[in-house]
């Protein structure tokens, strides 16, 4: 069956935010990153998240295979996806990378192939490069096969449906789940957005659905040429506090920046400062949280370095959306494993 999910902007270039022309419904097989993807699409799919979200799940991919196949760690992002294929009816498989046969030298793309030839109808996937999920989904292709790929991270790059469901809870927060407008909202994303995947699906999301985004952080983090995504840059988290509708706080990824300095907490270096000097300047404190705009929300990917870039007590806090975030994750992937698998 083919099929797709209409948006719930209603007639084509009816909603702001949607140019005419632009597909106003979801018929992608693959998600391999939001840039790209237009506002049609995306009310499309988060209309779909908003009423699986009310019914809890259903049968449409029932007798389908969804397999995970994940080259970096997760716990949330996995989980979830697994949970969102069973509430909709699939086998979902799970294979670890340390498990399969990658550490005996297949390459990933043989790997994948492997999976897809058992009559996998879905593979979602993490890898450590950019660009490991459009190559998956290019050789499956190639080979004729009828398989969605779906980005679970790929290095630095995109994390589209992380990207998906901070519309939806930004959407949900400020009452506009009715049609997914996010105009005259303001996103400030703060701290080690140069190596983040999900900051680059937040800004193609966000300023697709008609919200501005200020990234925030030292020139390490945050360098001036990311404005060329459709955000504005910001050195000074204080004079930002005060007009963000939402504060989206990112983990440092040591692991992504070459010759970070390993060493204590307090004195380790990325991206050009300690984490010391980062906290200092750009750690959502309890105090620097009480200066945020009234209704305003807390949003964090996950994992938190509770002390670091997010206090604990802010984490916890009234504006704190982090767990509504990991809640919406569920829906929001069924929705994109049935419009993908659907439209394949
Ligand atoms: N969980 C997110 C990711 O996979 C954010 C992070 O790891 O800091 O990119």
């Amino acid at each position: 069956m083919k099929r797709s999910i209409a948006s719930v902007a209603g007639p084509r270039g009816s909603s702001r935010g949607t140019s005419a022309g632009e597909p106003v419904s979801w018929s992608r097989r693959h998600l391999l990153g939001l840039v790209g993807v237009s506002a049609g699409e995306l009310r499309a799919v988060l209309g779909r998240a908003r009423e699986l979200a009310a019914a809890g799940g259903g049968e449409s991919l029932k007798g389908r295979t969804v397999a995970t196949l994940f080259f970096e760690d997760s716990t949330r992002t996995r989980t979830s996806f697994t949970l969102a294929g069973r509430r909709l009816g699939a086998e979902v498989v799970d294979l670890s990378a340390g498990a399969s046969s990658v550490n005996k030298g297949e390459t990933l793309i043989d790997t994948a192939r492997t999976i897809r030839a058992m009559g996998v109808d879905a593979l979602v996937v993490r890898t450590r490069q950019s660009g490991g999920a459009a190559a998956v989904a290019a050789a499956l292709d190639a080979s004729g096969r009828r398989c969605s790929v779906l980005n679970a991270g790929d290095g630095r790059h995109e994390h589209p449906t992380q990207g998906l469901l901070d519309l939806y809870t930004l959407a949900e927060a400020h009452g506009r789940l009715d049609r997914f407008d996010l105009s005259g909202l303001r996103v400030a994303i703060v701290g080690d957005v140069w190596s983040s995947r999900v900051a680059r699906s937040a800004i193609a999301g966000v300023t697709a659905l008609g919200g501005a985004v200020v990234v925030v952080g030292p020139a390490g983090m945050a360098p001036g040429s990311l404005s060329c995504l459709g955000c504005t840059v910001s050195r000074d988290l204080d004079a930002e506090l005060g007009s963000a509708d939402a504060v989206m706080m990112l983990r440092i990824q040591f692991e992504r920046h070459e010759g970070a300095a390993a060493g204590e907490m307090d004195t380790r270096a990325a991206g050009g400062v300690s984490v010391r000097e980062f906290r200092e300047l750009y750690g959502l404190t309890a105090e620097r949280a009480s200066r945020m705009k009234a209704g305003a929300v807390v949003m964090h990917p996950g994992p938190i370095n509770r002390g670091v870039e997010l206090d604990g007590e802010v984490a916890d806090g009234p504006r704190s959306v982090v767990l509504r975030q990991v809640s919406v994750g569920v829906p929001v992937r069924m929705a994109v494993l049935e419009g993908c698998v659907l439209a394949g």
